[in-house]
């Protein structure tokens, strides 16, 4: 439990506490329980010197006395309107009875403030608690956003004779490759952006820039075993990946359980979480001329 949470146990209880000593004081105040008697028998007692202590509450619109009796362990109480107050005081000053008054029950505003105040208190430490839950719900959406993040991946490369032709990180026979400072793995790549894009984490040139030698001619699938890090530290996993790859040639539909098994592994995901598609460019372009291959690829990250 953090100190915010301790403060908080503190101000309930507290708040509680409070609210138990107001209803206590709301109780006591009434006196000790006693016999209700009519004003004129009371009258009778005093003057039989049978009281010998009273206390007189003062009400809005009358007065309660609750008196203890001579040799009893009951009380008795009576109700008399304020013009009966001062005879009956003399009668019970002149009868030897000790005469008190108590705390005026209403009427008094500072009474009632105190009176009241343990319930304000309870009021606004619950309020405080709502607005509380709602800042965190707030800020809980602000920092990590809803549960489904989606990024979008464009990659492209040239293919020149003599290069290996990787895809997905499976090599296929051909007779020309993509040109890149790494493998030129464009779906790869792709992936690489929109996994990404999705953990607003930047793109792929930032994360390994073609600039730096220690990515020289390496495997993309580094790229890709790098972003579980950064997955992690956002508390993000990947959801789903559905890619196009387009190239003229050569045919890429029979490498695709293997390119899904070879990224899945990589990714850290499972194969069945990522879909692969191929297209031609109908001859027209650079792709459809057969001198660059391209890649789109769409993927979907969840808060864990
Ligand atoms: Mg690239």
């Amino acid at each position: 439990m953090n100190s915010g949470s301790n403060t908080k146990t503190i101000l309930f209880w507290f708040s509680i506490i409070l609210l138990g000593i107001m209803l206590w004081k709301l109780v006591s105040n009434k006196g000790p329980s006693a016999d209700s008697v009519s004003y004129s028998d009371f009258l009778q007692l005093v003057g039989k010197n049978e009281i010998p202590d009273a206390r007189i509450y003062l009400e809005p619109n009358s007065v309660t006395v609750n008196a203890a009796r001579r040799n009893s362990q009951r009380h008795v109480a009576t109700t008399l309107s304020y013009g009966d107050l001062q005879d009956l005081k003399e009668r019970l000053i002149d009868s030897g009875a000790k005469v008190e008054y108590a705390n005026q029950r209403s009427g008094d505003w500072v009474l009632l403030l105190l009176n009241g105040m343990p319930l304000l208190l309870l009021v606004g430490f619950c309020l405080f608690l709502m607005r509380q839950m709602r800042s965190r719900g707030a800020q809980a959406l602000a920092t990590r956003g809803p549960g489904v993040r989606f990024g979008l991946g464009y990659d492209l490369h040239r293919l020149d004779a003599g290069r290996p032709f990787i895809v997905g990180g499976v090599e296929i026979p051909f007779d020309k490759g993509p040109l890149g400072h790494s493998d030129g793995d464009v779906l790869a790549h792709a992936i690489c952006d929109a996994v990404l894009g999705a953990a607003g984490a930047g793109d792929i040139g930032t994360l390994f820039p073609d600039t730096d030698p220690q990515w020289k001619g390496v495997s993309s699938l580094i790229f890709l075993e790098q972003l579980a890090k950064v997955l992690q530290d956002r508390k993000q996993s990947i959801g789903y990946i559905d890619a196009v790859v387009i190239t003229e040639k050569p045919k890429l539909g029979p490498h695709f359980a293997a390119m899904k098994a070879t990224l899945a592994k990589s990714l850290k995901i499972k194969p069945e979480q990522i879909s692969l598609k191929a297209k031609t460019n109908e001859g027209v372009d650079a792709i459809g001329r057969g001198e660059a291959i391209a890649a789109h690829v769409v993927a979907t990250l969840v808060s864990c």
